[in-house]
């Protein structure tokens, strides 16, 4: 299984890899996760991502598609991977087919849809773990004790590009940039929509029947 998560900022795209990963038995690949692990090792790569993320910019394609490109020849994707927030240009999508040539391609895009203005109160109300990096949301899922994290007992934190300024710049990056993705994989007869404006669980649902599985 090569699954891509599209969908804009907020949509739910890191929730719903947490639990589709253990399901499908296959790695969970975020470069969002990639470039925030690379900027607390303070590497040189890390250091130029964040002056992208900072302003609610794209990192580079060369940048990205290299760091993609040596996950996904590691050996514990040879069954396959979830990619969550790539590709998120169309350079990135052509990339990746060329990566995936001789692999057979991907098997599907699972695109989540979330009304705009639905997404600024996600992302602003957003909170992660420091230690496991799992996902909260203040009010639409929260923890058991306010700033700690319910899997390891790490800290809660607000990501910086979550702050009011920058999210309304990714939103903008997204329409822009990664909207045309949609019909990109449209066109290849890969893409499946869900609603991702409903409880986490009935997302989880509808992304399972997209795949063929039963997990309602
Ligand atoms: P989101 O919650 O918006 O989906 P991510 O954690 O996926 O956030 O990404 C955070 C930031 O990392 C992005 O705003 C961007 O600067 C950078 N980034 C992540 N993935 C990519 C990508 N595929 N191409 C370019 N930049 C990326
Ligand atoms: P993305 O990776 O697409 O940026 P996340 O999975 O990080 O999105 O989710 C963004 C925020 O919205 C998080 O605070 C998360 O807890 C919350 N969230 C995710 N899915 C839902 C949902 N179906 N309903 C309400 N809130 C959600
Ligand atoms: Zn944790």
């Amino acid at each position: 299984m090569k699954i891509v998560l599209l969908g804009p900022p907020g949509a739910g795209k890191g929730t719903q890899a947490e639990v589709l990963t253990k399901k499908l038995l296959v790695p969970h690949i975020s470069t969002g996760d990639m470039f925030r692990a690379a900027i607390k090792n303070g590497t040189a790569m890390g250091i130029e991502a964040k002056s992208y993320m900072d302003r609610g910019q794209l990192v580079p394609d060369e940048v990205t598609v290299g760091i993609i490109k040596d996950r996904i020849a590691q050996s514990d994707c040879s069954g396959g991977f979830l990619l969550d927030g790539f590709p998120r240009t169309i350079a990135q999508a052509e990339a990746l087919d060329k990566l995936l040539e001789d692999k057979g391609g991907l098997d599907a895009v699972l695109n989540i849809s979330v009304p705009l203005e639905k997404l600024v109160e996600r992302l602003t109300g957003r909170r992660m773990c420091r230690k496991c990096g799992a996902i909260y949301h203040m009010l639409y899922n929260a923890p058991a004790k306010e700033g700690v994290c319910d899997a390891c007992g790490g800290e809660l934190y607000q990501r910086d590009d979550d702050k009011l300024e920058t999210v309304t710049n990714r939103l903008d990056v997204y329409e822009a940039q990664t909207a045309p993705l949609i019909g990109f994989y449209e066109q290849q007869g890969k893409l499946f929509t869900v609603n991702g404006d409903q409880p986490i669980n009935a997302v989880l649902a509808d992304l399972g029947k997209a795949l063929g599985q039963d997990w309602a």
